[in-house]
């Protein structure tokens, strides 16, 4: 077996530091009549969903912040759905609407997105906002790749003229991760699934970024020495633990830091969605 080399990146920690910094944040606005409040949708039942949604509202408290879940039968119109969104959009002291997806097949996952405000989509997935990220002048960041962003501000990652290569082209994850990287001066490659020679893509990497929910897909092999590797993905594998999309030990033999999963990438979205709630109240002073 090789030797261990690479850093672990605790993303719990960070993430508990960027939840102290809102935790303050959050007093000074109260200290002004503002209480920084998110409320989330849920629609159906959805185990995972159910999971995501409790663990962002116990985030939203700690931090001294309002937080509301609507839960929605599964059998809930599309036109019940948007009058709710519309109705939360003019209420004042709501700052943060965020729907949980995946929604239920019958209702129209991106018209539900784009009847947010896009001033409280703190998701960041209103085409706005995408259009503002795009652009150079976001209003708000998806959480997972701003989360992905502050991990490598917090490692002293340069990014200026650094090969990066982001695994994974979703909207939530893989296009915005690749926007950020390139407008901190990175050379940004992005692969997806028609990638006809993925490792020799992966190899060329300074910093990686794995976000496919394939497990253990990226090996050793595929890494340049003394990369920095990011794992955004999140898999249950049949024995029910937690894998990423990166096969942890043989990358941490060539890696120079990784993340785990669970306790990387994962903490640093919640956290995120914090920073974006509290920035959207700050936003009404
Ligand atoms: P999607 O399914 O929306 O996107 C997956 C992407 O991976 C697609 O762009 C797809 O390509 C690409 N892909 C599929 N197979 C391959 C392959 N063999 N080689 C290269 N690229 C491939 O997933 P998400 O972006 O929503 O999520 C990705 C992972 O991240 C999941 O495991 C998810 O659970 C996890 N996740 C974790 C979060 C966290 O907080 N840690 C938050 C959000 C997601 P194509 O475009 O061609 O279809």
């Amino acid at each position: 077996m090789s030797s261990s080399s690479a850093r672990a990146i605790d993303g719990k920690a960070l993430a508990q530091r960027v939840r102290a910094d809102v935790a303050e944040r959050v007093l000074k606005l109260k200290s002004k009549d503002i209480t920084p409040g998110l409320t989330v949708v849920l629609v159906g039942e959805d185990a995972a969903s159910q999971v995501y949604v409790r663990n962002k509202a116990l985030a939203c408290e700690q931090a001294g912040m309002n937080s509301d879940v609507i839960r929605l039968p599964a059998e809930t119109s599309q036109a019940d759905l948007l009058e709710l969104i519309n109705k939360l959009n003019h209420d004042k002291t709501v700052h943060g609407i965020l729907v949980q997806l995946p929604l239920p097949s019958h209702l129209d996952e991106h018209a539900v997105i784009e009847a947010i405000a896009a001033t409280k989509d703190v998701d960041g997935f209103h085409i706005s906002n995408a259009g503002l990220l795009l652009t150079g002048k976001p209003l708000f960041r998806p959480c997972t790749p701003y989360g992905v962003m502050k991990m490598l501000e917090d490692e002293g990652v340069n990014l200026r003229g650094a090969e990066a290569v982001v695994v994974g082209a979703s909207n939530i994850v893989g296009k915005p991760m690749a926007l950020m990287l390139q407008a901190e001066g990175a050379t940004v490659t992005v692969c997806n699934s028609k990638t006809k020679d993925l490792a020799a893509h992966t190899r060329r990497a300074d910093v990686l970024v794995v976000a496919v929910g394939r497990p253990n897909m990226i090996t050793g092999d595929m890494i340049k020495p003394g990369a920095i590797v990011i794992d955004v993905g999140i898999n249950r594998l049949d024995n029910g633990k937690l894998a990423g999309d990166v096969d942890y030990e043989s990358a941490q033999a060539v890696a120079s830091a990784i993340t785990p999963v669970p306790g990387g990438v994962g903490p640093m979205t919640i956290a995120m969605l914090l920073v974006n709630t509290t920035e959207a109240a700050e936003r009404c002073l």
